[in-house]
């Protein structure tokens, strides 16, 4: 059984959908799709979200998010039903902004729309390829916390809920990205949560594979619109994996794989648009092992230096200041200690949504214990492979490159798969094209 997610580029228009319900009908193991929201909407939702709106702007998004929609209905052989449908749903948008009290919950419904408008169109657009299946509302089965807009899904439950799918033999079409929490309320992965969504599913009903389909070949070796002698990557492992898509891989959304793995379940990624491209499959052993298989960019970084001599020969300060920043539900990345200081990076570039913000609440909190220092705009280089930390020269040979520019913070050997510094932003890029060169291109 195999479980396929399009994502919002794969299912953006009439053309993109046809691709992908002919990708979907070549095989008929692909039991279970899972898609996002049609490219744009999700970002239109948001925006209308905006309670600053003028009725002029307002309207405007809304007209683009309809025209979006009806523009693919119009194309259909019989759309008349799914126009209805489509119709109906835009009508029912249009009345939940007309809502005065706006909570987290009326945000997390607002932007399910999306995926519950292209998941009703696609399901026609396979009809008429010839596949057959039956339209499910994800927030029957995938049941969160009620963390709105980053909800938390509870496995066990989703299994429960999914089990009586999996023997059917029938072939089902559902949302990413959506769930609803134990009170029925709509509720949301966090932005890009489709392949989480797909992942989770894939877990619950013990597929052989996992497919993102999406609208590049795969994984390369490193972002190629900085470095254009990038290249795809056929296979990596889920350790390697993993470190690339916390650290910059942008074809991954960052927790995707974790599910994935747990379940045994094989992922491959590969693009819509040419689905005759091998793309990139993970797996636990990879044919190969290279020390170094690919380099990731990551900008944005915060550094934040926390400095205070009560952390001389003390024990629980460590503890103290994650609990501040895990109260705040701010993400560490990197760590580096001295006796007196220390230095951590957070992303806050994880998307519009997921932001991650030092407030000054937190940084008040934080200042009632310690000295702060917070600088911005840092890039975080990583170079994923194997055997990073037994692998002799690796470190004289990346300083001895990276001799004329100025490096914050280095990791190496917490990871056999990962080494990883911080640089200035400015000079990222540079550095990533003389890696890649360097340890990949010969
Ligand atoms: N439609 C959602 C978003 O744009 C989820 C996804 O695409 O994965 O964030
Ligand atoms: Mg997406």
């Amino acid at each position: 059984m195999i479980v396929s997610k399009f994502g919002g580029t794969s299912v953006g228009s009439y053309a993109a959908m046809q691709h992908s319900a002919s990708i979907v009908a070549a095989e008929p193991d692909r039991k279970l799709v899972v898609i996002s929201a049609t490219s744009g909407t999700t970002n239109d939702l948001v925006a209308l979200g905006n309670s600053e709106l003028s009725y002029t702007e307002r309207e405007e998004i809304l007209m683009r998010i309809e025209k979006r929609h009806l523009e693919i209905i119009e194309q259909l052989k019989d759309g008349e039903e799914v126009d209805k449908q489509v119709r109906l749903l835009l009508t029912e948008l249009r009345q939940h902004l007309e809502q005065i009290a706006r909570d987290k919950r009326w945000k997390d419904h607002l932007v399910a729309f999306g995926e519950l408008l292209s998941t009703r169109i696609f399901t026609q657009v396979l009809g008429e390829a010839g596949v057959e299946v039956e339209w499910l509302d994800a927030r029957d089965m995938m049941k969160t916390d009620s963390h709105f807009g980053q909800a938390d899904p509870d496995l066990k439950v989703i299994k429960k809920k999914c089990a009586k799918y999996v023997q059917s033999g029938k072939r089902y079409l559902t949302q990413g990205f959506i769930g609803s929490d134990i009170f029925g309320n709509t509720t949301t992965l966090g932005r890009g949560g489709s392949d989480l969504s797909a992942s989770l599913f894939a877990e619950a009903v013990e597929a052989d594979m996992l497919e993102i389909w999406t609208d590049v070949a795969g994984i390369y070796t490193t972002d190629p619109r900085v470095v254009p002698a990038a290249r795809p990557i056929h296979e990596i492992t889920f350790d390697e994996a993993a470190e690339l898509s916390v650290f910059g891989g942008k074809v991954l959304h960052p927790a995707t794989l974790k599910p994935a793995m747990r379940g045994g379940v094989k992922v491959r990624v590969a693009s819509s648009s040419e689905p005759n491209k091998k793309g990139t499959v993970i797996v636990h052993e990879a044919g190969d092992a290279p020390v170094i298989r690919a380099l990731s960019l990551r900008k944005h970084q915060t550094l934040l230096t926390v400095k205070s001599l009560d952390m001389l020969h003390q024990y629980g300060y460590l503890a103290k200041l994650f609990q501040v920043l895990a109260n705040h539900k701010i993400s560490v990345d990197l760590v580096s200690t001295s006796e007196v200081s220390v230095s951590l990076t957070l992303d806050t570039a994880v998307s519009a949504s997921n932001k991650v913000e030092l407030t000054s609440e937190v940084v008040t909190e934080l200042e009632s214990f310690c000295e702060l220092k917070i600088e911005k705009d840092f890039s975080l280089i990583a170079m994923i492979g194997n055997n990073l930390n037994n692998t002799a020269g690796i470190s004289g040979k990346l300083f001895n490159m990276l001799k004329g520019y100025n490096i914050r913070m280095v990791c190496h050997g917490s990871s056999e798969n990962n080494v990883c510094f911080l640089v200035n932003q400015e000079d990222g890029e540079e550095i990533l094209q003389l890696l890649h060169k360097e340890f990949i291109e010969d």
